[in-house]
């Protein structure tokens, strides 16, 4: 394809889990959303999704829908997983399944044999609760299982995520959980646990939104004009690392909160929230009517 040259009006950075995809099927359960990431990406719109989620799982909750809905050829359309650790670019021409090959930073993986520790631990001692998360490629990270009440599984967790640091210090390695540091014998810290209310995540301590952020501008520097302005999308607290890395970086942002229960905190951006109320998918929905009403007319 020919890169264009003009700039994009805008950009779109966005978390999959609560804005784009149901938090409760986990799957893009709203029509329109597909219909409007389509006709947006079609405009020229650059859209990156940016995600702690595998690649696999974009492959089947997002990618799937957007080819089956005729997302055209040279969209520029990325997939960026892992918070950051892979990716790949998305789009009829590319193959198996509109799906370039996926890239990953293997300088950001776990180390596998606390990867195979974790699975067998899972296996031995915590099948009731969680599954281990085989198609991460860089994070390990141990899900409960839907068939475990919300508060059973929060109740344990804690316990869990105390093995996974005590397997990473054994091994001479640092690694935090919220404020509870455990530095290695040269006082770094390498790994983070990090708790969600549906999972625990083991990564590297450079991944998360913001890295999905950087790598998500490098993917768009290799395939067009970078936007004049960009709205980030999400649900936690941790997206809005998004808005923050590329308000730092000097670009325009906004960013839309589509779960402000939690509280707006204070930035140097603005943040935006559905004026309806609407939260989660809806949200993202409603933002997506309005982006595609805006530029498409
Ligand atoms: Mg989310």
């Amino acid at each position: 394809m020919n890169a264009p040259t003009a700039q994009p009006a805008l950009g779109l950075l966005l978390d999959v889990d609560g804005p784009i995809a149901s938090p409760v099927t986990r799957s893009i359960a709203i029509p329109a959303i597909t219909r409007d990431l389509v006709a947006l990406a079609a405009a020229g719109v650059p859209v990156v999704f940016n995600t702690g989620r595998s690649d696999a799982f974009i492959r089947d909750e997002v990618v799937g829908p957007l080819i089956a809905a005729g997302l055209p050829a040279g969209a520029r359309v990325h997939g960026v997983c892992e918070k950051g650790a892979s990716w790949f670019s998305i789009g009829p021409e590319h193959s198996p399944g509109g799906m370039s090959e996926v890239q990953v930073d293997e300088t950001l993986a776990m180390p596998a044999d606390f990867a195979a520790e974790m699975e067998q631990l899972v296996a031995d001692e915590w099948s009731d609760l969680v599954f281990f998360d085989r198609t991460k490629r860089a994070m390990v990270s141990i899900e409960q299982l839907t068939t475990v009440a919300s508060a059973a599984y929060l109740a344990r967790q804690r316990a869990l995520d105390e093995q996974a640091m005590e397997a990473l210090v054994r091994r001479g390695l640092g690694v935090r959980r919220l404020d509870d540091v455990r530095p290695d014998a040269a006082g770094e810290v390498q790994w983070r646990v990090d708790p969600t209310i549906i999972s625990t995540d083991v990564e590297s301590v450079h991944l998360g939104k913001d890295r999905g952020a950087e790598r998500a501008l490098e993917l768009l520097d290799a395939d067009g004009a970078r936007p004049l302005a960009w709205r980030t999308v999400g649900d936690s607290r941790s997206d809005y690392a998004m808005a923050d890395w590329l308000h730092a970086q000097g670009h325009e942002v906004a960013h839309v909160d589509v779960r402000p229960a939690d509280g707006v905190p204070s930035t140097p951006y603005p943040v935006l929230t559905s004026a309806t109320g609407a939260i989660h998918d809806e949200a993202g929905a409603e933002f997506l009517a309005g982006w595609a009403a805006q530029l498409l007319g």
